[in-house]
């Protein structure tokens, strides 16, 4: 194991925040995979399920299971980690500029279009170095006008090269599920085999360049721009992975996720080891087919049903109390499907989000990432 650390430049005199990753195997080894977690720095099951699969690594490489590379960044995110507001942490957004730290990376398509006109060719393994190469460049001699975009470009040199890229993230109360795109739907049902999720959300396109498909989309898009003659496959896997909620933190849980992670480690070729994957095939819906449902007034809500639910349309998941007028209204499900996750708190104010269904068929569209 090699530890490697990168240095943000501070925005405050006397103030330096310090990332820290650990590398398994030949820096040149292939293939590569790259993990983080605490982007949202208030999210800590991830961080935890890191630092059970870095001891679970430790042991592979010494008994020489290591075929590839694995690069761990278990706390991707220390801005975020220090900020704490009347004893609450507040990880989500940057507080200086209320910028969600899982948003705005660079657009690596937009960075290396015009450099590589006229570079690519038949090859598409070639095409993928080149590709990769270029958003190496572009990366180095991007500008970072401050912390935050230092920290976005600082993780992406660790990983935009990675076959495998996967974020660790939770939501408020819910079920194991993860994002990624419809370009690679094989590897998709194979980690969501290995992790045990219950759902698998997908879009090409989501909106906000969030840190999976800054390594996704790019390829989606330069393909597209310069078309069948000059093949380039999609060749990053990224995944924002969703560890039920904020609240489900447990070394136990974190020792079996790290195990379902090492199955996946294992089936994906950088490890050897058990790669048969434990779990169902949960259903892959588009994320436009997620709804969200929204609180009908403000009030207290009580929850008739649970994260994990199969609903009817119609049917009535919880009801929302005002307790100052002695009103109570019930809120139906928009659509049927599967209810996945609730929102944090009991309260909530009229047009606030409670909670989303997702379904087999869009019914959104735009921007398809909450804040
Ligand atoms: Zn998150």
């Amino acid at each position: 194991m090699r530890t490697l650390t990168q240095d943000l430049p501070p925005d405050a005199p006397g103030r330096q925040h310090q990332l820290t990753a650990q590398a398994f195997g030949a820096p040149d080894a292939r293939p590569k995979v790259y993990l983080q977690g605490g982007l949202h720095a208030d999210e800590m099951p991830g961080p935890l399920i890191l630092h059970h699969l870095r001891a679970l690594l430790i042991q592979a490489e010494q008994a020489g299971k290591l075929l590839g590379q694995v690069v761990l960044v278990p706390l991707a995110n220390p801005i975020g980690f220090a900020q704490w507001v009347q004893n609450k942490p507040q990880g989500r957004q940057d507080l200086n500029s209320m910028r969600n730290f899982n948003r705005d990376y660079p657009d690596l398509a937009a960075l290396c279009g015009d450099d590589l006109d006229g570079r690519l060719g038949p090859d598409p393994v070639q095409n993928v170095a080149i590709t990769r190469a270029a958003f190496a460049a572009a990366l180095g001699g991007m500008a970072t006008p401050d912390e935050g975009t230092a920290l976005r470009r600082a993780l992406m040199l660790w990983s935009h090269d990675a076959d495998h890229v996967l974020d660790l993230h939770c939501d408020h109360h819910a079920v194991v599920h993860l994002y990624t795109s419809p370009a690679h739907p094989n590897e998709a049902r194979l980690l969501a085999q290995a992790i045990g999720a219950r759902l698998v959300l997908l879009a090409a396109v989501s909106g906000g360049n969030a840190f999976d498909e800054a390594h996704s989309a790019p390829f989606h898009h330069l393909s597209k721009r310069f078309g069948p003659q000059t093949p380039l496959p999609a060749a990053t896997f990224a995944a924002t992975l969703e560890y039920r909620g904020q609240f489900d933190v447990s070394d136990d849980q974190a020792a079996a996720d790290a195990a379902g992670l090492m199955v996946y480690l294992a089936a994906v070729g950088v490890i050897s080891g058990p790669a048969e994957p434990l779990h169902d095939n949960p259903p892959h819906y588009p994320l436009r087919g997620a709804a969200e449902v929204t609180a009908p007034q403000g009030g207290i809500v009580t929850w008739a049903c649970a994260p994990g639910d199969r609903v009817a349309e119609g049917q009535v998941i919880c009801h929302v109390t005002d307790p100052a007028q002695g009103t109570r209204m019930a809120v139906a499900a928009p659509i049927a499907g599967l209810l996945f996750r609730q929102e944090l708190w009991r309260s909530c104010l009229r047009g606030q989000s409670l909670a989303h269904i997702s379904g087999p068929n869009p019914v959104r569209d735009g921007n398809l990432l909450s804040d």
